[in-house]
């Protein structure tokens, strides 16, 4: 047996007994003569102790950090005054007899050590390290047990796990597709899933009726920091539903995981909000609800004065956060602003008298009405944006984050989850100069405004939602089109021709002849929910293998330049563009 016990769960309960461990060395300290070793594994450290006269202590001198060692020995109490009450291990250790060195490490690149601060490189080339890390190895863990959860919930609620392709038919749904040229087929290529959406569908029109899925998702994007070509959703797709029966499977989820793998108790049900009542209130559609810092809208007010800024535009909103800020806060959240784009942040503060300060002397002949629309007691600064609606709601939006942020407005380990209800189904893309779908084409138009499809599509709302959680969101989905003769209406506001249709989606409009029934579903942002519940931001630091934010593996180099024999096989050229970045002429 290699071992017999782990090196996280050994209490004075087993004072006297005979132990077989085996693990890493954390740490190796010498106590006049005494050998002592932290020997680390996933589930924790037990202290080891090699005694001068026992045959193996000059091996046990030479042990280095992160040699893999086996050790039998007896658990004995820890002398007075060397416990240490931290760790579930801190009453004994363990005397050592043998010791055998499995395998013997090269000095590590890495401090496998939470508190050590380590380059982002050097934890993804040296990821095996750096997962050894006991905050790691808590995320994998954490990962792990809202997974299950999340399959007891489903699994219990009657939904089947079913795996979908991950070699697919290019079907665009927003990000660019990865691709993958095929071998048998030249010239023809396959896409990797941006998500499993049309399979999902498809298995309900052959009856699944109740599907899930842990889907990797693969979208060929620009990152940023939270994000990857690579993620996981838990995708779900149910049929014969509407739309408030999906919100009770999501919350019943997601109150299912938290209490399993964190013991947290969520009060369902969650809050709905509109999507023009959150741009509205918090100029963006992912409002963080833990604090009620609200965006006025005080143009029709403001409009009247003189002040050139206020008077061309298009919309002017204020915010109020309650405090009386210095100068140099001001200039400082001029220029945080700035940054969000606005093109300057206009100020004034509320005192006992009226106002005073920054824009007050144009504020003035309105600055009753002004003060009561706020509601803005004494000592308070206003600070106002005026630009594009657009504009306007998404710079203060932004700047109502930073200050909640800035002032402490909320507890930083609360969770509160919202609902966005009644997005627009389409939205204007200026660039392009044509409606684009807000979520994705199979978004099913709210019955009542199938009559604007063509007439005005900026009109129709669809049934599509998201889930939000301080601030970031989580799943989101829709009730989806049945019908091929609405879904073929949808297509044709977003310039889909017939002909793109039938090449690109023919397969799924044509299951659709053969009686869909009526169908829902979401997709749940997996990684970033174990992220936010581990407290951080960064998708990457509960994904056991991620890329880099230039898509890449700095541990097994991906991605790599072709071989030529592959592409001979394949039937590929490369051009010069390509030839350069891999340096061949
Ligand atoms: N497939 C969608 C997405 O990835 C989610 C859904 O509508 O179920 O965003």
């Amino acid at each position: 047996m290699l071992r017999d016990h782990t090196c996280g769960e050994i209490t004075a309960k087993e004072i006297n007994k005979d132990v077989i461990l085996a693990g890493w060395v954390s740490k190796r300290r010498d106590h006049g003569g005494v050998i002592f070793i932290d020997l680390r594994d996933r589930y924790g450290i037990t202290q080891i102790v090699i005694n001068p006269d026992n045959e193996h202590f000059e091996e046990a001198n030479k042990l280095r950090r992160e040699d893999c060692i086996q050790i039998k020995g007896k658990v004995r109490k820890r002398p007075e005054g060397m416990t240490n009450p931290k760790i579930i291990t801190g009453e004994i250790e363990v005397i050592t007899k043998h010791l055998l060195v499995l395998n013997k490490s090269e000095t590590p690149p890495l401090e496998v050590d939470d508190r050590a601060v380590q380059s982002e490189e050097i934890r993804l080339k040296y990821r095996y390290l750096d997962l050894r890390r006991p905050s790691m190895q808590k995320k994998l863990q954490l990962r792990h047990n809202l997974a299950q959860a999340a399959r007891e919930y489903l699994n219990k609620h009657d939904f089947l796990e079913i795996e979908t392709p991950l070699l697919i038919r290019a079907t665009p749904e927003g990000a660019r597709d990865y691709v993958v040229p095929s071998r048998v087929h030249p010239g023809k290529i396959y896409a990797l899933p941006q998500s499993p959406q049309l399979y999902k569908q498809i298995l309900m029109v052959s009856g699944c009726d109740r599907y899930y899925q842990l889907a990797r998702c693969l979208r060929d994007e620009d990152l940023r920091a939270d994000r990857q070509p690579e993620f996981t959703q838990i995708d779900v797709e149910m049929s014969f539903i509407e739309e408030e029966d999906v919100y009770e499977v999501v919350e019943g989820l997601i109150k299912h995981m938290l209490k399993k793998g964190c013991d947290i108790d969520l009060a369902t049900p969650f809050p709905r909000i509109p999507y023009d009542e959150a741009i509205e209130r918090y100029g963006v559609d992912k409002p963080d609800i833990r604090f009620d810092l609200h965006l006025h809208d005080v143009t029709e007010i403001v409009r009247q004065t003189d002040f050139n800024v206020f008077k061309n535009a298009e919309c002017i909103k204020c915010i109020a956060p309650g405090k009386d800020f210095s100068r140099g806060e001001i200039e400082e959240l001029t220029s945080v602003a700035t940054s969000f784009g606005a093109k300057g942040l206009a100020w004034t503060k509320v005192t006992s008298l009226g106002i005073e300060g920054g824009s007050a002397k144009f504020l003035e002949p309105i600055k009753d009405k002004l003060i009561k629309k706020i509601g803005a007691n004494p000592g308070t600064t206003l600070l106002f944006v005026a630009d594009k609606k657009k504009n306007t709601n998404e710079i203060l939006g932004k700047l109502r984050n930073y200050l909640g942020e800035k002032l402490n407005l909320y507890k930083k380990d609360e969770l509160k989850f919202c609902w966005i209800t009644d997005f627009n189904l389409f939205e204007w893309d200026e660039e392009a100069q044509k409606w684009t779908p807000a979520h994705h084409i199979f978004t099913s138009p709210k019955p009542e405004h199938l009559q604007y499809l063509e007439s005005d599509p900026g009109k129709v709302k669809g049934i599509l939602y998201d889930l939000v959680l301080n601030g970031i969101e989580l799943p989101s989905g829709s009730i989806r089109i049945s019908n091929p003769d609405i879904q073929e209406r949808v297509m044709a506001v977003i310039g889909l021709s017939k002909e793109d249709v039938e090449r690109k989606f023919g397969f799924l409009l044509e299951s659709f002849r053969y009686g869909a029934p009526p169908h829902g579903g979401f997709a749940l942002g997996f990684d970033r929910l174990v992220a936010l519940l581990s407290g951080t931001n960064d998708i990457r630091e509960v994904i056991a293998f991620p890329k880099t934010k230039a898509a890449e593996c700095p541990m097994d180099s991906c991605p790599t330049a072709w071989e030529d024999e592959s592409l001979k096989e394949l039937h590929l050229q490369l051009d010069s563009v390509a030839k350069k970045n891999i340096g061949k002429q």
